[in-house]
């Protein structure tokens, strides 16, 4: 069983798909790795440090995907690149397959049985492989270091012989995983904390973190959560309310930090550009949301927007990768915990079932075709 861990291609994107750690697990598996030269640079990992855990260190990613039957990637590998892999092997990574038609039949036509890592069924059992909870929790970290870096004042409340400096107020928009942690880390600095989510769920849990929650808790919010405790796209009437109720809020605040998603959906647009500009100079937004078109009108990919009124709007790329040490970490035992079960661990052989659930649920391609049922091509 060979284990090809190639260099991330994608620029921007520094994390790698297994670490020291994760190999010597691999290979505690039956798999001999191969890691191509300098993969884990970018989290902090050497050559020497694969290589002391047992890996053979490859001098280019053609060469550590050589008859490799199982490649460890964070991005799906782009089409140009796909010649380099093992027609059947087994491609595991973040894939993002949502209108991906071209790039997920490029992947089928190489042969490879690609699995997004991203669709793992939320369940107890594949809890170790989630790799949107183990991403989102450290860009909800991020988020707050990160607005606190361009927040021109303290966090905490600070009495001094000077005088005194209020506590930051912070508002989370989204309150899943990245938003509780954003709470969590703003708590911990000393802001006063509020957040809202559309989902009941949320506020519990927004509470016993110690923030106030704030939402229209009407009827159908009630009923906004999917049987896979996702959020529903709320109604027209309903994004009216709430949106009253954040503009009024929302002005008060010193710094905001977005997160909302809907899973296969373009992001929920929830600050207007009016709401911006409410806002005191100096605040900061933080958009997490905006790699899947934003939460924040005026929010731009890649940059700090600062408007006319002096607020900033942070638009970072690939947040998690901002922390790529902690990121890889995590994911790579995502990814160690997802091999081990396409694994006959007393066989030491690659064993998959292609009928266990956590496979159905993942595989996009496989045979030459797209397997999955969401992906399938469109009938032109
Ligand atoms: P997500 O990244 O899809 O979305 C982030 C948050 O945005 C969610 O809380 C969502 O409700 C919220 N949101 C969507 N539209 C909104 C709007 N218009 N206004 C305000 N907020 C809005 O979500 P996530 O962080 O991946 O978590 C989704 C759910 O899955 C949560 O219930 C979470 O607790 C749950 N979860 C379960 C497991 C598990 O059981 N293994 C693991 C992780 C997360």
């Amino acid at each position: 069983m060979k284990i090809g861990i190639p260099s991330e291609t994608e620029p921007g994107e520094p994390r790698v798909g297994a670490t020291p750690d994760t190999v010597r697990k691999l290979i505690g598996l039956g798999a001999t790795v191969r890691v191509a030269s300098g993969a884990g640079l970018a989290s902090g990992f050497t050559d020497e440090d694969y290589a002391q855990a047992g890996a053979t260190v490859a001098g280019s990613n053609q060469e550590a995907l050589d008859g490799a039957a199982v490649v460890l990637k964070v991005r799906r590998p782009r089409a140009d690149e796909l010649g380099a892999y093992r027609s059947g092997a087994l491609v595991l990574g973040i894939m993002d397959p949502h209108g991906q038609h071209e790039a997920l039949a490029a992947l089928a036509q190489a042969g490879v049985s690609a699995f997004a890592m991203e669709l793992m069924p939320r369940i107890t059992r594949a809890q170790v492989m989630d790799v949107l909870s183990s991403q989102a929790n450290l860009a909800g970290y991020r988020a707050v270091i990160d607005a606190s870096a361009e927040f021109g004042r303290a966090f905490p409340m600070m009495m001094t012989a000077a005088g005194t400096v209020p506590a930051a107020k912070v508002f989370v928009m989204g309150a899943g995983v990245a938003g509780l942690q954003a709470i969590a880390t703003a708590r911990r600095l000393g802001a006063v904390v509020t957040a809202t989510d559309v989902r009941p769920a949320a506020k519990e849990q927004v509470a016993s973190l110690g923030a106030k929650f704030v939402a229209v808790e009407d009827e159908e919010f009630r009923e906004a959560e999917t049987s896979a405790g996702y959020a529903k796209p709320m109604s027209a009437e309903y994004q009216a309310k709430q949106a009253a109720l954040v503009a009024e809020h929302i002005k008060k605040q010193d710094i905001v930090i977005t997160t909302a998603l809907i899973p296969g959906r373009p992001a929920p647009r929830l600050v207007s550009a009016a709401m911006v500009d409410s806002l005191k100079p100096g605040s900061v937004l933080v958009d997490l949301a905006v790699e899947r078109g934003g939460n924040v009108e005026g929010a731009r990919p890649g940059e700090v927007v600062v408007t006319p009124g002096g607020v900033k709007i942070i638009g970072h790329l690939n947040v998690p990768g901002r922390l790529a040490a902690s990121a890889s970490s995590l994911y790579a035992r995502n990814l160690l915990a997802f091999v081990e079960t396409l694994v006959d661990k007393k066989e030491k052989v690659l064993a998959p079932n292609w009928e266990d659930e956590l496979v159905k649920a993942t595989l996009l391609t496989k045979d030459g075709a797209v397997v999955h049922p969401a992906f399938q091509p469109q009938p032109a």
